[in-house]
């Protein structure tokens, strides 16, 4: 049986674990770093790049160069390049896929199942699009798993003793807290609440316009309008950010910038942790709410709180410790990692889904998780009104029907229009769904009896039913969600992947071949040159012919549209040359 991968698919950077040996180890990507950016881009020559090549070619590329993807999960988001239409969950597959590839390499055998996280508060279409995304990358998803569940999965392990935690995770792009109770091989959600558009990012953005405001009061010049100036001003905005974390100033040095009338113009300024915390301070306020919400879902006051943990790269800066600081009169716990905690979790459910023993040091024990909704389900009825069926917070998975009745008289079909949230009228909620249940019997008005059914699996995934309890008859319902991808779709963007797997590498092969051969023309027309009448005619002539053919076969090589017949027959030629000129190059 093959390994189980944990990941933790972030808005800014992701993560991938496995457990060997019963301990859980993260994977490096690529560039040997822990984490993966987030980030896939486009380059002019239809290459792909997925995590720290592209994030490093976005300034050059920003139009082509996708990053924070997470956030349009779920939604109708798409980005068109070159023609071709890209959803999130499609762009979200080439971060899983480069992940799944990076855990091949690493494991040194094909890895297809995984465990996939996401926000606590990611509603049904969210959590959909992420297995979607896992699907078209090749990968049989086998949980998906809320961020500060697998956080408490893996810090659960370190530390035995039965207590409530509070999970305050702040990433990139998104606010989570949640309230969890660790006790004997059970690792239980009393309650989740949160920010789905609140992180790092909103950071950034500050940062971004307190220096496009300094810039304007100094040179009267808008750089909102300098797409690349501004890649510039968001790379360094993150980065200053950042070293503010551990230190008083910042120094944003940022040399040609732009250009003011036809002048070249550096730009060189200070930005203070006072100043960066007064240029936050709403945000970071805006964290309260929920940990009131958790607390209060919980039924439980901060005193009666084990353990605080923070979770996500946003949690080291200082004003955000002070903040959980003050709203919880604790001291927030800092050893396990904030950036790789989550990915363990995710490895470790993985590895017990397989039937392992729990990880945890001397147990032994099997896992059981128990999750919840993190919002309330309802259906709308009579006069636009939302009634609930199933609570937010409810535990994971759950079952829960209720009859309903027709509201005109003779009425043949109800409409079902299934929402999320937690507003009473229909029309402030989230439409997850809508369907007709038609060739009910005819009757006067409240008669006939609906029942419908939510049915929420261990995933957190929906599936709603409607019966008609007159007639007996069972109906064949199915959801339509606008922001879901429909299966035509899905596979659609599997096949895509798949060819595109055999494309990228012919194309891979190709840029080698296309630059061996390029430096390699260089050097033989540079030794022909030089070596003037000395050289042999008859060498002469071949070296010339192999360079001409070689010369050809290059240009005419266009990456985006390479074959596999015309990199071997350039790699051919450039062996030729190589052969003919062995004693010039
Ligand atoms: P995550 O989604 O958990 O990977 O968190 C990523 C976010 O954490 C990004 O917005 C990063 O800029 C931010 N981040 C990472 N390290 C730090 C740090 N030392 N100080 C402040 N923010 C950080």
């Amino acid at each position: 049986m093959g390994k189980v991968i944990g990941i933790d698919l972030g808005t800014t950077n992701s993560c991938v674990s496995v457990v060997e040996n019963n301990v859980p180890v993260i994977i490096p990507g690529t560039s040997g770093s822990m984490t993966t950016p987030s980030v896939v881009a486009f380059t002019k020559k239809g290459e792909r790049l997925v995590g720290e090549s592209a994030r490093r070619q976005a300034v050059t590329n920003p139009d082509r160069t996708i990053s924070s993807v997470k956030r349009h999960m779920g939604t109708n988001w798409s980005v068109k390049i070159d023609g071709t239409e890209y959803k999130s969950q499609t762009i979200s597959a080439m971060i899983l896929r480069q992940l799944k590839k990076d855990a091949e390499e690493f494991l040194g055998e094909t890895v297809t199942d995984a465990v996939i996280t996401v926000p606590a508060y990611f509603n049904d279409i969210q959590r959909q699009a992420t297995k979607d995304a896992g699907r078209i990358a090749g990968l049989n998803v086998k949980r998906i798993i809320n961020e500060p569940t697998s956080a408490a999965l893996s810090y659960g392990l370190n530390h035995g003793e039965a207590q409530k935690v509070m999970v305050y995770d702040l990433g990139g792009g998104t606010f989570d807290v949640s309230i969890i109770e660790i006790g004997d091989g059970v690792v239980e959600v009393l309650a989740t609440a949160g920010d789905n558009h609140l992180g790092g990012d909103d950071f950034d953005e500050r940062i971004v316009q307190w220096i496009v405001q300094n810039f304007r009061n100094e040179y009267h010049v808008d750089l909102n309008k300098d797409f690349a100036a501004m890649q510039r001003v968001r790379d360094s905005a993150e980065r200053t950010k950042k070293e503010l974390s551990s230190s008083g100033t910042s120094h944003i040095v940022l040399p040609y910038l732009t250009q003011v009338k036809g002048e070249a113009v550096h730009m060189d300024m200070t930005l203070t942790r006072a100043k960066f915390e007064e240029l936050i301070s709403d945000l970071v306020a805006r964290t309260e709410e929920p940990v009131r919400n958790a607390l209060n879902d919980a039924r439980i006051n901060p005193a009666q709180l084990g353990r605080v943990l923070l979770v996500g790269g946003s949690t080291r800066i200082p004003a955000i410790q002070d903040k959980v600081r003050q709203m919880t009169g604790k001291e927030p716990s800092k050893n396990i990692n904030p950036d790789e905690c989550v990915a363990k979790g995710a490895a470790i459910l993985g590895s017990t889904l397989q039937g392992n023993g729990l990880v945890a040091a001397g147990t032994g024990k099997d896992l059981l998780l128990l999750d919840v909704t993190p919002m309330s389900l309802s259906i709308e009825t009579v006069g636009g009104v939302a009634t609930r069926l199933v609570e937010r917070n409810t535990t994971l998975p759950t079952r829960y029907s209720r009859i309903f009745s027709t509201a005109a008289p003779y009425q043949r079909t109800v409409e079902i229009h299934v929402l999320q949230g937690e507003r009473p009228m229909a029309r402030d909620n989230k439409t997850i769904g809508k369907f007709k249940l038609k060739g009910i019997k005819s009757a006067p008005a409240g008669v006939p009896q609906i029942e419908v059914t939510f049915d929420i699996d261990a995933n957190g995934i929906l599936k709603v039913s409607a019966r008609d309890l007159d007639t007996g008859k069972e109906q064949s319902i199915t959801i339509t969600a606008n922001d879901r991808m429909s299966e035509e779709e899905i596979n659609q963007a599997m096949a895509d992947a798949q060819q595109y797997a055999g494309l990228d590498q012919v194309r891979r092969e190709a840029m080698e071949v296309l630059n061996d051969s390029q430096s390699l023309l260089g050097k033989a027309e540079q030794a022909v040159k030089n070596a003037g009448k000395q050289l042999d005619k008859p060498v002469k002539k071949q070296v010339k012919a192999d360079i001409g053919r070689l010369r050809k076969l290059v240009a005419k090589c266009r990456l985006d549209k390479v074959t596999e017949a015309e990199v071997t027959e350039m790699r051919a030629a450039k062996t030729q040359l190589e052969n003919s000129a062995a004693g010039l190059v």
